[in-house]
Parts: structure tokens; sequence; C-alpha cells
């Protein structure tokens, strides 16, 4: 395993800091380092404008193939992007969801006709895509979704409720799973479209999170329709597109993750210096114990994506170790802010009330009133539920990971 990066790589590197510092020193100083764990409601046309001007200079799928309109950069190089991104505190980006969920999902399932339909305005930024998977009876047992999708002449008709659908407000798409043979088992008989949402039998409700803020929403869907054209994969073969997609999850993108975890633990630690805490031993220790989780994740990461494995075991413990990480986090930086980290800041609440709060859909000025500090705290107790919550990590790493009997699932006799 060659975890080095040759002279071409660092050419590349310097290629991509320099770009970074232009424009993050530059026109779009504004969204520097936002957008992030809490602030996600942030900024919103500011954050738009620079998805457009990546992709206007080709930084958004940096790794797709050249023929979809890709950098086709290497392995190595899709991590010195997120390296640098990360580094330069790039902003949190709307268009996460398109470029590293549909796109590859696209790339690999989808035919000719869709990939040029779906990735040109990932590509370009002009198009936002949200998930459509979970619904209220359906989070971790993915497949009880009860979202059906109907024949109606040449095209089909949606009915269902999606829940949690982060982005929904803003997204002009969303992939939804929806069941299209109601007698199937389980598994089978689920479709994957991807659904336009600005048409009627759509309606939208944010829902208001412990932030303040309404990151996600709940999505109905009554008589809203999709094509034969807008389906990946074909009719009943939705499942093993939908967890296709999943696989997705772990790519390069999570290393530059690492180093924005880095930027949050080096304010935290910044916070603890000024604040005289850092002296604390059992507070040192808890830095020191995080510093050194950081740089487990990262060796993993390389570990994971220097095999050729499809499904490397390492990377089973991926979603569970970041997660508890980030969380660990979020509970030192109150900690860390001493007794206002638990009551908040006055000088804060103060200065929100002389600010905008950005992009208004779904945003309560609530959110303002937070510490960055209470904001991370407060998000990073979601980390260890979306993507799959700790719980069902646990299981997958037993399963298939240490190969210990299978958990009995409701369908088994
Ligand atoms: C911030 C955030 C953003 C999200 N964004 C999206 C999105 O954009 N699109 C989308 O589709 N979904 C989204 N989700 C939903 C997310 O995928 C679900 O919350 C997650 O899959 C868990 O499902 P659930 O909430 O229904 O909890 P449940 O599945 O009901 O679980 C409840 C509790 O039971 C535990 N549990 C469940 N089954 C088992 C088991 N077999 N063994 C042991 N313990 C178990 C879980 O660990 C959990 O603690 C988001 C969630 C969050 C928090």
């Amino acid at each position: 395993m060659d975890l080095h990066f040759s002279a071409d790589d660092e050419a590349f590197r310097a290629e991509a800091r320099a770009w970074l510092t232009e424009a993050l020193d530059g026109e779009f100083a504004v969204v520097r380092g936002r957008g992030g764990p809490g602030d996600e409601h942030s900024l919103f046309d500011e954050r738009l404008a620079w998805e457009q001007h990546l992709g206007a200079h080709g930084w958004v799928g940096v790794g797709w193939p050249a023929a979809d309109g890709g950098r086709d950069l290497s392995l190595h190089q899709q991590v010195i992007w997120y390296e640098e991104y990360a580094r330069a505190q790039g902003p949190g980006r709307l268009g996460h969801i398109g470029e590293g969920l549909v796109g590859p999902t696209v790339i690999h399932f989808g035919t000719d006709e869709q990939r040029a339909r779906f990735l040109p305005g990932i590509r370009a930024g002009t198009e936002l895509w949200c998930q459509g998977y979970s619904e209220p009876d359906a989070g971790s047992d993915l497949a009880n979704i009860s979202t059906r999708a109907e024949r109606d002449g040449d095209g089909w008709v949606l009915h269902g409720q999606k829940v949690w659908t982060s982005l929904a407000q803003w997204a002009q798409w969303c992939f939804v799973l929806a069941r299209t043979d109601r007698q199937a088992p389980k598994h089978r008989g689920i479709s994957f479209f991807m659904v336009p949402m600005d048409q009627p039998g759509i309606e939208i409700r944010p829902i208001r999170q412990v932030t303040g803020t309404a990151e996600f929403n709940e999505v109905f869907f009554d008589g809203a329709r999709a094509t034969d054209a807008d389906l990946i994969g074909g009719v009943d073969q939705g499942w093993g597109v939908a967890m296709g997609l999943l696989a997705f999850e772990r790519g390069a993108s999570t290393l530059g993750q690492q180093l924005a975890f880095r930027n949050e633990l080096d304010a935290v630690v910044q916070g603890l210096r000024s604040s005289g805490r850092l002296d604390d031993p059992v507070v040192r220790q808890r830095v020191v114990r995080l510093h050194a989780g950081l740089e487990i994740m990262r060796w993993n990461t390389l570990r994971v994506l220097s095999t050729s494995a499809d499904t490397p075991r390492e990377a089973l413990i991926t979603k569970l170790y970041w997660a508890s990480w980030h969380r660990a986090l979020g509970e030192l930086a109150v900690d860390a802010a001493g007794a206002w980290g638990l009551v908040g800041d006055p000088a804060a609440a103060e200065r929100a009330g002389a600010e905008p709060s950005g992009h208004s859909a779904g945003a309560s000025p609530a959110g303002d009133e937070l510490t960055d500090a209470q904001r991370l705290f407060l998000f990073t107790r979601s980390d260890t539920i979306y993507g799959g919550s700790n719980q069902i990590q646990r299981t997958i790493i037993g399963e298939r990971g240490l190969g210990l009997p299978r958990e009995p699932r409701q369908e088994d006799p």
C-alpha cells in the first residue's frame, strides 16, 4: 500500500490550493467556514453562487469520468481536492447529495439518456437534490417503506410520506424509494424514482430541530408524477440501486471530512486555551483522545481507499467511528465554553438580533441565538442517527465484519 503523493499529485495540490485561496479570500470570503454542522441554514444564496462557481471551474464531480463531464481524477487527487477544500475552510456544500450520491448512482446504474439528463445540472450547481428514503415507519428498517408508485398511462403516480428529508425545501429533485409491487416480499417490488419537486402533489413541511432551525422536512406525495425515464435501474429493481447509492457515501470525500473535523477540534482547543481550561489534566486527556481518534480515522480511511476489495471489512467501522468521535467533540466544545456552554452567551444573542439569518425558508432566528459550541453540540447528536444509527452499525460490524450470528429479523420465520 503506497500512501505517498507523487510530484504530479503535489502539483495538483498546489493548483487546487491556489484556486481555493483566491476564491475564498476574494469574491466568496463571506461563505468561508460557513454552512457546517448546525449552520446549514445560513447564507443560502451565497452558497448557491459558490456551488455554481465551483461547477463553472470544473470542481464538481472531480472523480467522475471525463465522458460524464468529470475530471476523472485519480483517487489520490480526489483525496487531495477534498483535503484542500477542508483546509481552505470551504463552505458546507449545498450540492453534496447530488455530487456524492446521485451522480455516482446515475453513472453506475443509469442509462446514457439519464446520464445526459441528470449529471449536467449537478455539475453546474443549478439543480439541488434531496434523499427520499426514510418514512415514519421506515428508518433503520428501510425496506419497510409504504410510499407507493402506481402505473398511470405511460407514467407513475406517487402517494405516501417521507420524513427527515434534508434540503427538500431547496431541492429541485428528490430521489424517492417507492413500492411498485405490494405483493412482493419486502426487499423486492421497490423502485427508485427521480422526482421533480416543483409540481402539484408535493407538499413540504419543515421540521424544527433542537437547534431551532429546520434542515430537514416532511415531504408528502399526493398524486405527484414521475415518468419511465425517471426510473433508475428498472421497475422493482430499486433496492439494489438504493443500497448501491449508500455505498457511495463512503468515498474520497471522507478524508476531507477529517480535515474539517481537525478545523473544528482546533477551534475547540483555541477556546480551551483562551479560557485557561486547557491546563486541566482531564480536559487535556479528552483533547488527546480526540486527536488520536482523528489520526486513527485518517489511517483507516487510507487503508480502506487503498484496498481493491469492493467492501473491505475496515470500511464497516467508518460511520460508527466518525459519528461517535464528532459527538464527543460536541460535548467537549460545550464543556470548553464553561458555564456559558450550558446557558448560552448573551453577546451571541445580541449579535443575532442585529444580523439577518440568511435564507429564510424554514430557518428560525433561534438558531442564531446559539453559540458555535452549542450548535456543534446539538447537531452532532444527530450524527449517530442518520446514515445508519450506531446500533445498526454495530449489528453490521458484528454480522458482516466479525461473522457473528445474524440478528433475528421481523421477516424471519
Ligand atoms: C440530521 C438528519 C438528517 C437526515 N436526513 C435524511 C434525508 O435527507 N433523507 C432520508 O431519507 N432520511 C434522512 N434522515 C433519517 C435517517 O436516515 C433516520 O433517522 C435513520 O435511518 C434512523 O431511522 P429512524 O429515525 O426511523 O429511527 P428508528 O429506525 O426507528 O430507530 C430508533 C432507535 O432504535 C434503534 N434500532 C432500530 N432498529 C434496531 C435494531 N435492529 N437493532 C438495534 N437497535 C435498533 C436505532 O438505533 C434508534 O436508536 C436524517 C436523519 C437525521 C437525524
